[in-house]
């Protein structure tokens, strides 16, 4: 196992690094072997043989290279905006060049007359472009090194630049490391798929990411890898999944009883839409196999989900056992009390809540009721996590709007039960398919495509602050119609007092607009008591105020149906998938409904896009697509800490097709070989084996 220790080498080792930059490369890029090194791809190419003149400079271009003369030398400026300055020109025109740090070292290195090659970035600073910090190098010398036309470009950290750590060195560094690579580095994956997707291999892939010797033999590299990439990580998921299957065998709930035909015929307000009701089929199916079922249900907000996952809890205490359901805040853990209180009336079923605020007493009385089986549904925050509530019988744990729970919390309530319960996750965030695949790769899919009859697309409208006496005057009528409205207000850990204070600023002035006795007003926001925000949400869901000023807190799964207006105040703050949430409190009953949007005056592009996107389109899927492609997958609430999507060259849009390919073929392997057993098989279970050590626990993930 040579090959494997090479890559598993310490990077002080190679040379020009030693003990000093190593520990940068550790601190600043997460790069401790020669295979993390190896693994840091180019972030770009630029085509080397390609020769800028200055006038062709325009906005849109990233990086160039300039070859002219440099004159005009000087430092300009005080303190901390002295800098150097150097103008560049060639036969076309002329550009500034600057330099915040290094001075006297670029002083005593370029000298007049002499032509060199320059390459950076242009930027444009007072009307005039500039390039900051570029790379020199001699013509004559440049002339010289250029051997690949292709040169790839990694990103580096300040700190690391400070350490002489630039673009150039660290292509300088690559260099060495893919020379001594040569015959080190070991196939992942089997000949066979190799040959049936015509790839490169990984020592090909590896050296051409790098120093691509044509840009036909860089698409097969980024194509080779991108592909492995997406692979490894399905791969892995799906093989969980079978293990579980296998390992586990999940309750059988073999009959639908008594308790969910009463609930069917006498106490269901309404019909079934029919995405509900497939929802369900899949469901029953799942916990009738005898497998344990894994299940993400992902429905739009206001889709009705609530009623599947009762449905399905209702399925459980047929079949003589118990179900939770857990909540991410006290508010909507109280809500769903209300809701199946009142919707189990009558039929025999007892609902319990357990959340942080639950005093002791009640608490004692709840865990007896639950061992003893005398309790048959718990509802409750993560506290039901922390807390030690043993069932006796714990057959199914629904999980809502699961993007506020962790991966982690997730696996801890497994331990409750001594065989794994079935698990139900779902979710209001629409998460693009492709996301999907990868975030709950190992979970089976149900969706709710559908809304409940009879609704109203709430209409949404963009205001600046200049108009706010008419957003006050149409609160008014619609209060007068009987409507109750959400104000919300950012609130962001960063800037948590300040926020507060707008919070309570605008809370005071939508008093003094709206006066009692004639209106009352609830405020909710995360530093009040658990019981005063139970209180005042109560209120408001009693109609006994007509506004509820608050901050996110409500945004999820609140549903008062009488609310017909969510105002969001500085709505340019909010992130899209937030801002479709916050939309989701209104537009539940049969009245049309409104969104205001509130915008401040400083509006970036990229806001300006969200709140577009939200007065284009109602389809949750639709905005989540925008927001993957605003934010990158590493933002999307929730997913920052999973790892999953950490990924170092795929991108889960652009590569969609190559994700499919890598899952359905995934697929078809672990169906013929499920325990990577085959001997043309080993060097994937073997990568497999090291990804897992090294990286997530992808066991955890349920
Ligand atoms: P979410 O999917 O956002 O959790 P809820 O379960 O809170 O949605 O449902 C939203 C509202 O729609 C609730 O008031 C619920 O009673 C109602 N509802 C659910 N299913 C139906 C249906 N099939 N027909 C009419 N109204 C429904
Ligand atoms: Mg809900």
């Amino acid at each position: 196992m040579i090959t494997r220790s090479f890559l598993e080498t310490q990077v002080e080792y190679l040379k020009g690094v030693g003990p000093k930059r190593a520990e940068l490369l550790r601190k600043e890029l997460d790069i401790h072997t020669f295979g993390d090194l190896i693994g840091y791809y180019p972030f770009r190419y630029i085509d080397r043989s390609r020769i800028y003149k200055i006038s062709e400079i325009e906005p849109d271009l990233a990086y160039v290279q300039i070859k002219g003369t440099i004159s005009q030398i000087r430092i300009i400026g005080e303190k901390r905006a002295r800098r150097m300055s150097a103008v560049l020109s060639d036969d076309t025109g002329e550009i500034e060049l600057v330099w915040f740090q290094g001075l006297k070292w670029i002083e005593g290195t370029i000298q007049p007359n002499v032509e060199y090659v320059v390459f950076g970035k242009p930027t444009i600073f007072q009307r005039r472009y500039n390039i900051a910090h570029p790379e020199i190098e001699r013509a004559s010398d440049f002339e010289k090194t250029i051997s690949h036309t292709l040169q790839g470009i990694y990103s580096t950290t300040e700190k690391l630049k400070n350490q002489g750590l630039n673009n150039k060195n660290l292509v300088k560094l690559m260099k060495e490391l893919v020379q001594n690579a040569q015959g080190k580095i070991p196939e992942t994956l089997s000949s066979a798929v190799i040959k049936k997707l015509n790839l490169l291999s990984r020592e090909e892939a590896l050296k051409n990411i790098h120093f691509p010797d044509e840009p036909k033999l860089l698409q097969k590299a980024q194509a080779r890898l991108k592909f492995e990439e997406l692979f490894f990580i399905q791969l892995s998921l799906l093989k969980g999944k079978l293990l579980r299957q296998k390992k586990i065998s999940g309750f059988v709930f073999a009959h639908v009883g008594e308790k969910v035909n009463l609930f069917y015929k006498e106490k269901l307000p309404f019909n079934l839409t029919e995405a509900q009701k497939k929802v369900i089929r899949e469901i029953r199916k799942d916990l009738g196999s005898g497998k344990q079922m894994n299940r993400l249900l992902q429905g739009d907000v206001g889709s009705g989900k609530t009623l599947v996952a009762l449905m399905s809890m209702l399925i459980a205490i047929d079949n003589g056992y118990q179900a939770c359901l857990m909540a991410p805040t006290e508010i909507l853990a109280n809500q769903h009390l209300n809701t199946l209180v009142r919707m189990t009336e009558g039929i025999g079923v007892q609902v319990g809540l357990l959340t942080g605020s639950t005093p002791a007493g009640i608490r004692k009385s709840l865990h007896e009721q639950l061992l003893s089986g005398e309790m048959n549904i718990l509802i409750g925050t993560h506290a039901l996590i922390e807390d030690p509530v043993a069932f006796s019988k714990l057959g199914l744990v629904v999980i809502d709007e699961q993007h506020r729970f962790g991966v982690a919390q997730r696996a801890k309530m497994w331990s409750k039960s001594d065989n794994p319960p079935h698990v139900l996750v779902m979710t209001a965030t629409p998460i693009p398919r492709t996301l999907a695949m990868t975030l709950y790769g190992d979970l089976d899919l149900s969706v709710i495509d559908e809304l409940p009859p009879g609704r109203k697309p709430v209409k949404t409208i963009l205001y600046s602050d200049a108009a706010r006496l008419r957003v006050f005057g149409f609160m008014k009528q619609q209060i007068r119609e009987g409507r109750q409205i959400y104000v919300v207000y950012p609130l962001i850990q960063e800037s948590e007092k300040l926020d507060l204070k707008h919070l309570m600023d605008g809370y005071e002035s939508i008093v003094r607009d709206f006066p009692p006795p004639e209106y009352a007003v609830s405020i909710v926001h995360g530093q009040m008591r658990p019981a005063d925000k139970d209180y005042e949400m109560q209120r408001f869901v009693r109609k006994q105020t007509q506004i509820m000023v608050s901050t996110t807190v409500i945004e999820v799964g609140v549903d008062v149906p009488n609310a017909s207006v969510m105002v969001i105040e500085n709505a340019e703050r909010f992130g899209l998938s937030q801002l479709h949430q916050l939309r989701g409190r209104v537009g539940r009953g049969a009245d049309q409904s409104f969104c205001i949007l509130m915008m401040g005056d400083k509006v970036s592009n990229e806001a300006r896009k969200r709140l577009e996107t939200m007065i284009e389109t109602n389809d949750g899927f639709k905005i989540a697509e925008v927001d993957l492609r605003l934010r990158g997958p590493g933002d999307l609430q929730g997913t920052r800490q999973s790892g999953l999507l950490d990924l170092k060259i795929a991108d889960l849009i652009r590569d969609e097709r190559i994700l499919k390919y890598a899952r359905s073929l995934a697929g078809e392997i672990l169906s013929l070989d499920p325990e990577l057993e085959f001997p043309e098989n080993q060097p994937m279970k073997q990568y497999l084996s090291i990804m897992n050590r090294d990286y997530v626990n992808w066991g955890l993930i349920s």
